[in-house]
């Protein structure tokens, strides 16, 4: 990788994508297939890590490692004493088994990029390399901070970043998601709730054990379970405003060791998703009270075991319009997407824009199987583009600053 070509157009920006694809393209799919290969789980994101110390090899940054465990913070200086901007890319992947056929699918039965971070690596890594070529470099009024996190899928590496000191003397920070059913390289985000906050539960159901054939000498935990199941999903149909978005999914029941045993628990596990804080808070009451009540009415109990994970990814105003102003002027209108409604699905970045002002924005890949299923898939085509929306956000944010 190397610098990147300036012929500006009529003060736009859109050779920055050209550039990077010309100087970097290669290396950035060779970096992307290498990750993909050799997926890692959770803070375990050692050799990912590893690979991006060594792609960022040369380059005038300075490079923290071990942040989180395995996280790298590599920092670029500019000419001037501007606000610094992050960039984050989270590195983990996910235990699936990919089916998706690939000469460059995974090695490692179980486990799977399936949620793009391997693109979301490559990508920063390319925005890296355009932002310390000299043409650009000398443009930075403030300082970069490239953000490579492990541990995004459900162990909240976001929040051990924040609490090791990642977004100490941020002024603002960026980062993006690939997004399947969005159009191949538009950009899509908007003001306030882009993610929603995302916990989860787990429920034991108690009665009484005994013969299949003897109910009555029992108080039968599936029967309870079943019903409770049933009833928890009257909290988001009948006791929230059907104008706020809320879901309650249970996605493990169960019970039991055999066809002619009434067995004495029953074990329910599910996620909350909600958008509104007050209501967030409001859940685990709520499921608490309704379980018990239902359970106990059958002549058990329920005891509910409640994590809140995730809190609402909340985009500052002003970051989310200046990124789609940033897409619109880079890609073209038609390639920067006000969002309606934020996703019910969660993200730790909200960890680091609880702490400073900034964007999560989506970035599309088209028509593909979705994130989190064994046959996500996406076009290349799509690393210099990210890497391009990347660099021109510091690139912006710190030449305006002056
Ligand atoms: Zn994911
Ligand atoms: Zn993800």
């Amino acid at each position: 990788m190397g610098t990147v070509d300036r012929s500006e157009k009529s003060g736009k920006f859109e050779w920055i994508e050209g550039g990077i694809r010309e100087r970097s393209g290669e290396a950035m799919v060779a970096l992307r297939r290498d990750i993909h290969r050799e997926p890692e789980l959770g803070f375990g994101t050692e050799k990912t890590a590893r690979k991006v110390v060594d792609a960022l090899e040369g380059l005038p940054l300075e490079i923290q490692t071990g942040l989180a465990e395995n996280g790298v913070v590599a920092t670029l200086r500019g000419s001037g004493d501007g606000p610094t901007v992050g960039l984050r890319a989270d590195m983990d992947a996910l235990p699936i088994h990919e089916e998706t056929g690939l000469p460059f699918a995974s090695e490692t039965d179980g486990r799977m990029h399936a949620c793009g971070h391997d693109g979301h690596t490559s990508m920063l890594v390319g925005a890296a390399h355009a932002l310390c070529s000299d043409e650009l470099r000398s443009r930075l009024k403030g300082d970069v901070k490239f953000i490579f996190q492990p541990a995004e899928e459900g162990y909240a590496g976001g929040r051990i970043m924040v609490e090791e000191g990642v977004t100490r003397g941020l002024d603002k920070v960026f980062a993006l998601h690939l997004w399947p059913g969005l159009t191949f390289g538009s950009f899509s985000t908007k003001g306030g709730a882009i993610m929603a906050a995302a916990d989860g539960f787990e429920m034991e159901v108690r009665g009484q054990g005994g013969h299949g054939a003897m109910p009555h000498l029992t108080a039968d935990a599936v029967m309870m379970a079943s019903y409770v199941a049933t009833a928890l999903q009257t909290i988001v149909s009948r006791e929230v405003d059907p104008s706020e978005a809320a879901v309650l999914t249970i996605g493990e029941i169960g019970a039991g060791s055999a066809f002619n045993i009434i067995p004495e628990t029953a074990r329910l596990a599910g996620t909350v998703r909600t958008v509104d804080p007050a209501l967030r808070e409001r859940m685990p009451d709520r499921i608490q009270e309704i379980s018990r009540g239902v359970a106990s009415g059958m002549r058990g109990d329920a005891e509910l075991d409640y994590r809140f994970a995730y809190p609402v990814t909340r985009n500052d105003e002003s970051a989310a319009d200046f990124a789609l102003k940033v897409a619109g002027e880079l890609f073209g209108e038609e390639s920067a997407i006000e969002a309606r409604h934020p996703s019910m699905a969660g993200e730790d970045f909200a960890f680091m824009l609880e702490e400073v002002p900034g964007a999560y924005v989506w970035l599309g890949v088209g028509d593909v199987s979705g994130l989190h299923t064994p046959a996500f898939a996406f076009d290349e085509e799509i690393l210099p583009r990210g890497a391009a929306m990347l660099t021109a956000l510091a690139l912006k944010s710190l030449e305006s600053a002056g």
